[in-house]
C-alpha cells in the first residue's frame, strides 16, 4: 500500500477525509495532462493505476464513484503530428474519436485486474440542458452504478457545438454531479487550488483552503490564476464550482500529477474546498486561507 493511501477503517481526520469519506456519490474529473503524455500520444499507465486502486477502495467502502474522463484529444493526437501548427476543430475531433478508444481500452483493462466492468457515455452540456436527453442519461448513470459497472465519461466530442461545449470537461463534471445528486465533485488538475494571487509571479500568494461563497474577490483571484495546461484554467473551474454549489455537492481541485491523487486529497494534502455555507450571509467566513 502506498503510504499515502488511507487505512480503510481509520477515523477521517482531516477536512478532505470528513468530505471523502461521508459521500455517498462523487464524481472523479480527470484532467488531460495527468491521464495522457500529449508529446508521445501515452496514456500514464501506472499513475492510471494508482487512481483505480483509489477509486476501487471507495468502492470497497461502499461509495460510488463516476469518472469524468479527458485525454482523448491528446491521446489521439499524434494522428496529426506531422502538422506544425495548432490542430483546427475538427482536426481535435477527430484526434478524439480515435484516443477514446485507447482511453477506454486502458480503463476497461486496469479496472478488470480488480473484477469491476465499466461503462462508456458520451455526453455534451447540450444533452444535459435537453429534459429527454438528460432523463435517458440519468437512467443510464443509475442503470450502470445498480449493475456495478463503473461509469465513464467524456464529452461526446464529435457532437459538442465547438465555441460553446469543446473542451470544458470541468463544466460537463459539475452538470454530472447535479443530475446524479453527488455529494462531492473531486476535479484533479495540475494546480493545487485557487491561490489569492499567481503563485509564479507573487511567493507571498496563499493556496484557499476553503470558499463557502463565489464573491467577485474569489472571482478575481480565478482570473489571475496560471491557466498552465488545463484546458479551461481557473476560471471554468469556478463555474464548475457555482453549478456544483448550487446542487447542493461539494467540490474539491487539487494536483493530481502524483501517484494515488485521491488518497493524498484524504490525508490532507493541498486542496481547494468549495462548500456551500448551510446559513445565508456569511460574509465574513467566506473564504480560509492556508497556514
Ligand atoms: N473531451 C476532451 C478530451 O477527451 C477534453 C476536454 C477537457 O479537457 O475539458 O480530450
Amino acid at each position: 500500500m502506498s503510504s499515502l493511501q488511507v487505512q480503510k477503517n481509520s477515523v477521517p481526520t482531516t477536512t478532505s477525509a470528513i468530505h471523502l469519506v461521508s459521500a455517498r456519490r462523487l464524481i472523479v474529473k480527470i484532467g488531460s495532462t495527468l491521464i495522457a503524455d500529449a508529446q508521445i500520444g501515452e496514456i500514464r499507465g501506472l499513475w492510471l493505476q494508482s487512481l483505480i486502486e483509489d477509486v476501487v477502495r471507495f468502492y470497497k467502502r461502499g461509495q460510488q464513484v463516476i469518472i469524468v474522463t479527458s485525454g482523448a484529444v491528446a491521446v489521439g493526437s499524434r494522428h496529426f503530428n506531422h502538422l506544425d501548427r495548432p490542430l483546427r476543430i475538427e482536426e481535435k475531433q477527430t484526434a478524439a474519436a480515435i484516443g477514446q478508444v485507447r482511453l477506454m481500452l486502458a480503463y476497461a483493462q486496469k479496472f478488470k485486474c480488480h473484477g469491476f466492468g465499466l461503462g462508456q457515455v458520451l455526453l455534451t452540456c447540450e444533452d444535459i440542458d435537453d429534459q429527454h436527453r438528460r432523463l435517458n442519461a440519468q437512467l443510464t448513470l443509475e442503470q450502470l452504478l445498480n449493475v456495478g459497472a463503473v461509469p465513464i465519461i467524456n464529452e461526446n466530442d464529435a457532437t459538442a457545438t465547438a465555441e460553446i461545449c469543446f473542451g470544458d470537461n470541468d463544466r460537463l463534471a459539475a452538470r454530472v454531479a447535479e443530475i446524479v445528486n453527488a455529494d462531492v465533485l473531486i476535479l484533479l488538475s495540475d494546480v493545487d487550488g485557487l491561490f489569492t494571487e499567481d503563485p509564479h509571479d507573487n511567493p507571498e500568494a496563499r493556496l484557499v483552503k476553503e470558499v463557502r461563497c463565489i464573491t467577485p474577490e474569489i472571482e478575481a483571484m480565478a482570473a489571475h490564476s496560471p491557466a498552465r495546461h488545463s484546458s479551461g484554467g481557473m476560471v471554468t473551474k469556478l463555474m464548475a464550482a457555482r453549478i456544483a454549489m448550487d446542487a447542493g455537492c461539494a467540490m474539491v481541485i487539487a494536483k493530481g500529477n502524483k501517484p494515488y491523487p485521491l488518497a493524498a486529497i484524504e490525508s490532507g494534502g493541498p486542496s481547494t474546498w468549495f462548500i456551500r455555507s448551510p446559513k445565508a450571509g456569511m460574509p465574513d467566513t467566506c473564504t480560509k486561507l492556508a497556514p
